[in-house]
């Protein structure tokens, strides 16, 4: 018998700063049946504005906020790169140094939308498999190119976990209403942000006096 694929989700952001509903979503992989959850945050990202906090700012907080964690870890692939986070890149040099491995890029709605303009989108596609969380609310229309993929690609999650690459899942979990904008806003505002990011991750915004 073959032996079974080792299934990573990685979670891919700015986690400027990581809240709780980047943690839940991990966690939710987790327990959905992914032998490992990896936090991937980016260096330099291609597709939005430069973050606030700086990469050691926001690779400290992902720690904090994962020690402990059982099956979630923090990778500091991209950021120690010193170029554009492409993550057709990541996933060559985690395809190459984990044979074993196969790997889930998950992306929220908002991402999946825009997925087309990714770099080497279809090469991403033949190195992974795409998981697609709904954020609370959205259910928009697809567009043509997310359309096309979705009709080649989609199955369920337990398809997916016994793919080595190139399936599309979509998912409807309850996530929470956060976003890390929110948080920034909420924080320059002066509002109490205890309980959207763990206890330490607020001390060291704090400590940090980031965001005001
Ligand atoms: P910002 O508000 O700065 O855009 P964000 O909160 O969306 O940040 P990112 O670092 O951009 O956080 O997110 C990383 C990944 O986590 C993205 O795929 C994003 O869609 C997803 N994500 C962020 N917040 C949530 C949430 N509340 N529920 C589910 N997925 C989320």
């Amino acid at each position: 018998m073959t032996r079974p694929l080792q299934q990573r989700a990685i979670l891919g952001g700015t986690f400027d700063p990581v809240h709780v509903g980047h943690l839940r979503v991990a966690l939710q992989l987790r327990d959905a049946g992914f032998d490992r959850v990896i936090l991937m945050p980016n260096h330099i990202p291609p597709h939005r504005p430069a973050p606030i906090a700086n990469t050691p700012q926001r690779l400290q907080m992902l720690e904090l906020a994962a020690a402990g964690l059982d099956g979630i870890e923090v990778s500091d692939l991209e950021v120690s790169r010193p170029e554009s986070s492409y993550s057709v890149v990541t996933l060559e040099t985690l395809r190459s140094q984990h044979p074993e491995a196969a790997f889930c890029w998950v992306v929220g709605t908002d991402a999946w939308l825009g997925f087309d303009r990714w770099h080497r989108a279809d090469d991403i596609l033949e190195l992974a498999n795409l998981l697609v969380i709904n954020r609370p609310g959205e259910h928009p229309r697809q567009p043509a190119w997310q359309q096309q993929q979705l009709e080649q690609r989609a199955c369920d999650l337990a398809t997916l976990l016994q793919s080595p690459a190139g399936r599309i899942c979509q998912l409807d979990w309850p996530g929470l209403d956060i976003s890390a904008t929110a948080l920034r806003q909420a924080i320059r505002q002066g509002d109490n942000i205890q309980f959207l990011t763990p206890e330490p991750v607020l001390d060291y915004i704090q400590h940090q006096q980031l965001y005001r």
